[in-house]
């Protein structure tokens, strides 16, 4: 959003009052414009748009190669429920580290799907204990993957993914994080940081509609991932594997949403994406 659209409490460009949460938020005159067309999901140019998002996605946490990004229709919370179920097999054990309700939300999904989880939790206004975070992973050695919401919506904070990370790196766990609300606000660097799958959404900082989650995946990570998922429509694996084969999804895609992601990633890049921001 831009400087002088906070400042001024009037309206947006269509009228309707300026939308200053963290998502779903107020899109750009031309985002919404993108999307007062028709598409087919197997037309080769909604093909081609899609592979172009999904590729931008990669880019941003300086995934190119090495990472794939996964879309899932849904809200952000279907894409973290698909890493998670996907990602972590019914014999896993996460590490959950809670400091608001995203935290929370982290950990109800994997008690629904029956995955084994060992919690820290803080208060909503502390980071993790990074010294108590280890003394875990040093006597838990069944802990396989270390969960992390990047920044906890419900109070702002953030938390420090690139420590979590190397600890993960060091007791050699897979590393798994919630991005929602800072993908395409704040740097990440995923290889850099060890992460095996970066969760976010199309209507949070990157200002698209809402309607499409994503997960950007290292490749080896989510190759090894077939067939931990709990469900058919949330298993990433099997969403890739399809594009793989077939470049399309498997059940009908959000086409508007994604046409207009596509556009709200022009406009993220005309503003200079991520470009002057400091590294994290
Ligand atoms: C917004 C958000 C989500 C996803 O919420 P949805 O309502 O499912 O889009 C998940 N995690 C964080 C940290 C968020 O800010």
């Amino acid at each position: 959003m831009n400087q002088s659209a906070v400042l001024k409490p009037a309206a947006s460009e269509t009228g309707d009052p300026f939308l200053l949460t963290p998502g779903p938020l107020t899109t750009s005159r031309t985002v919404k414009a993108s999307m007062a067309h028709d598409w087919g999901s197997r037309d080769a140019s909604f093909v081609a748009i899609n592979k172009a998002v999904l590729a931008r996605l990669a880019e941003i946490v300086h995934g190119e190669g090495d990472y794939v990004t996964v879309p899932m229709q849904g809200s952000g919370t279907f894409a973290v429920e698909a890493m998670l179920t996907s990602f972590v097999p019914p014999t896993g054990k996460v590490l959950v580290l809670i400091n608001g309700a995203y935290g929370q939300r982290a950990k109800r999904i994997l008690d629904i799907a029956r995955r084994k989880t060992v919690v820290h939790e803080t208060a909503e206004d502390a980071p993790p204990d990074l010294k108590k975070v280890e003394t875990v992973l040093k006597r838990t050695p069944s802990i396989t993957h270390i969960f992390v919401v990047h920044c906890e919506t419900t109070s702002g904070i953030l938390n420090p993914i690139a420590e979590i990370g190397a600890l993960a790196a060091k007791y050699k766990k897979g590393y798994l994080i919630d991005s929602m609300s800072a993908f395409g606000a704040l740097p990440i660097d995923a290889p850099a940081i060890h992460a095996d799958a970066v969760a976010a959404s199309s209507n949070k900082c990157i200002e698209g509609v809402p309607g499409l989650g994503f997960v950007v995946c290292q490749r080896d990570a989510l190759a090894a991932t077939r067939g931990n998922a709990t469900t058919l429509v949330l298993d990433l694996h099997d969403q890739w594997a399809n594009f793989e084969k077939t470049g399309q999804y498997r059940f009908t895609p959000p086409t508007h949403v994604i046409v207009a992601f596509h556009q709200a990633l022009a406009e993220f890049d005309a503003e200079g994406a991520l470009g002057d921001v400091g590294a994290v």
